[in-house]
Parts: structure tokens; C-alpha cells; sequence
């Protein structure tokens, strides 16, 4: 399996597309804006003018959009990716969606004999760009092994952890550990800036102890500067409490903190920070401790 039609190329997808040219497969783009396209093609990808005329000859199609409207649509179109892609090939969608709407997908590509997985990420924009990925794969096991060169492009931890729509049951999980870890962090650093503590001297040490995790280590470093440019935007997070919630209460699952991180992002969204990381949690916290 060589040629690889890659849809989606924004924060996220364009760095994946790269490290699988650089893996020496051959990858077709397209995007809705052209200039992503572009990009791809300086770093050695083919450009492709629609949906069609990607998947056509490909041997595994993968999809990064943003929501599971635009899944539904690239993916099930008149024109889209199912009525073009290659029987046998493989399509594996990347974006975080409802798990119920994976579960549909896959079942409209088996129909029309293309072979689905639900393989959402973790790991954000460094995680991309460094090929080092989380991926929760939901689907066939003999077709998650036949992806396995794919997503070794583009990940360095690949789980296959059941029949398709758990990779997305298993992303939502993910969202809610790094919302209320988020909400932790800045409560945090709020805090010990009130107190005048050397923030730089305590997250380092933090980070080694048993509250160390990867917020801690790879954002707070920002957030104490207040850079909040996305890496991954507070709409995409709302999107995916919105996914969290619903799941949760379709199981009958309380997930009390959950919730109320949920609320806290919202709140940021609804205040107009939709285009900041996520780490601008912070925000909401200096302003309900009234240091904003
Ligand atoms: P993004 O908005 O930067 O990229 C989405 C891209 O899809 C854009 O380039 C957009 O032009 C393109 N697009 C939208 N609709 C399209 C269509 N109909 N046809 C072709 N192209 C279309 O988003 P992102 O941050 O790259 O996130 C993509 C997915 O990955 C989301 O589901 C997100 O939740 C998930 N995710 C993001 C991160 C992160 O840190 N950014 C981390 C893990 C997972």
C-alpha cells in the first residue's frame, strides 16, 4: 500500500501528511482552502482538486476535519469519499467525532466494501509534528494491522481497542482527563501566583512528583507567559464536551467534574475566546479569583 489520500490538512492534519510523505508514501491532499494543498505539495505531496479526485487511486484514505457534520459529509456525500474510494482500500477517519456517528460510517463503508477504522489522536499539534501521536483505533483487527505502517507514520502509541466507534469512546475519555487537568493546572498556577511563589521553580518540581503530567509539562510553561495561541482551540474542546456528555448520558455515567469543566469552557467560548487553546482555561480562573 503506497498512495495515501490524505482530507483535512489544518493544524493537525498538514504535519501528519508531511511525516507520511516522509515515510515515503505517496500523499494526496485536499482541503477546503487551497493553501494547505500548496504547502503539502512544496514538501513533496500531490495536490488534489476534490474529495473524488483524491480517494480515487488510493490504497488508504484518511480524513482530519474538525466535527462529525463534516466527517458525515466528506464521508457519505454524493461526492464523497465512499462513493469514490477504492473497493478494498482502507479508510481510516482521524478527527474526533460522536462515537455513534463513527459506528454509522463504518457501516456505509463496509457496505460499499471499503474497509473503516475510527483512529482519533492525542498528543496535539508537537505530537503531530513530531510523528508522535496517540492513536485509539476502533474497527477489524485484521484491518487495524493493515494499517499499521500508516499510523506508525504518524504515532508512536497505536492501540486497537475494539470494534469501530470505541476509538472515539476511548478519545472522549481522553478530552475528559485533559479538560479537568487543564482546570487543575491553572487553578494551580493562579494560586501560586496570588501567593508570589517562583511559578517557574514550582511547576518544575510539581512536574516531577506524583501531580507531574503532560499539561504540566509541555503547556504550563505557557500559560504562565499567557501564549495562547491554538495548538488545539477551546470550539474543538467544546465540541468535544458536547461528544463526552452525551455519551456519558446515554450509559448512565455521572461525570460530575466533567461536567463542570464542560461549563467552564463553554463560558470561555461564550466570552468569544473560541480561537484560543485550550490552556486559556486560565483565563476563566484569574477572572473568578478577580485577578484578570
Ligand atoms: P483544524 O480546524 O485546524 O483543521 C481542519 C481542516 O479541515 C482545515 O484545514 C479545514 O479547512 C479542513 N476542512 C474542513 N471541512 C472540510 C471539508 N468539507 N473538506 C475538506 N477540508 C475540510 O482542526 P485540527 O486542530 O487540525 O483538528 C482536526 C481534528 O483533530 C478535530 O476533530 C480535532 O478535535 C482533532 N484533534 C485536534 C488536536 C489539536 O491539538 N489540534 C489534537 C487531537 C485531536
Amino acid at each position: 500500500m503506497t498512495t495515501v489520500a490524505f482530507i483535512g490538512l489544518g493544524i493537525m492534519g498538514a504535519p501528519m501528511a508531511a511525516n507520511l510523505v516522509t515515510a515515503g508514501f505517496d500523499v494526496v491532499g485536499y482541503n477546503r482552502s487551497r493553501a494547505p494543498v500548496d504547502r503539502l505539495v512544496e514538501q513533496g505531496g500531490t495536490a488534489a482538486d476534490s474529495v473524488a479526485d483524491a480517494v480515487g487511486d488510493a490504497d488508504v484514505v484518511v480524513t482530519m476535519l474538525p466535527d462529525s457534520p463534516d466527517v458525515e459529509q466528506v464521508a457519505l456525500g454524493d461526492d464523497g469519499i465512499l462513493a469514490h474510494a477504492q473497493s478494498g482500500s482502507l479508510y481510516i477517519d482521524m478527527s474526533t467525532i460522536r462515537p455513534a456517528t463513527a459506528v454509522r460510517v463504518a457501516d456505509a463503508a463496509r457496505d460499499v466494501g471499503v474497509r473503516p477504522l475510527d483512529g482519533p489522536v492525542s498528543g496535539g499539534e508537537q505530537g503531530a509534528i513530531d510523528g508522535a501521536l496517540s492513536i485509539m483505533v476502533g474497527g477489524e483487527p485484521a484491518d487495524f494491522d493493515d494499517a499499521g505502517a500508516v499510523l506508525d507514520a504518524v504515532g508512536s502509541t497505536i492501540v486497537h481497542v475494539g470494534p469501530s466507534g470505541s476509538g472515539q469512546t476511548v478519545k472522549a475519555a481522553n478530552q475528559l482527563i485533559v479538560a479537568g487537568t487543564y482546570q487543575l493546572v491553572a487553578e494551580a498556577i493562579v494560586f501560586l501566583e496570588a501567593h508570589g511563589v517562583d511559578t517557574d521553580a514550582a511547576v518544575k518540581v510539581l512536574a516531577g512528583g506524583l501531580a507531574g503530567n503532560t499539561i504540566l509539562q509541555r503547556k504550563a510553561a505557557g500559560m504562565l507567559r499567557r501564549e495562547f495561541q491554538p495548538g488545539f482551540r477551546i470550539d474543538l474542546h467544546h465540541k468535544d464536551m458536547g461528544i463526552l456528555l452525551a455519551a456519558a448520558r446515554e450509559t448512565g455515567v455521572a461525570i460530575p467534574f466533567g461536567a463542570l469543566a464542560a461549563q467552564f469552557i463553554a463560558a470561555l467560548r461564550a466570552q468569544g475566546h473560541g480561537d484560543l487553546d485550550h490552556s486559556a482555561m486560565l483565563k476563566l480562573v484569574e477572572q473568578l479569583s478577580g485577578r484578570a
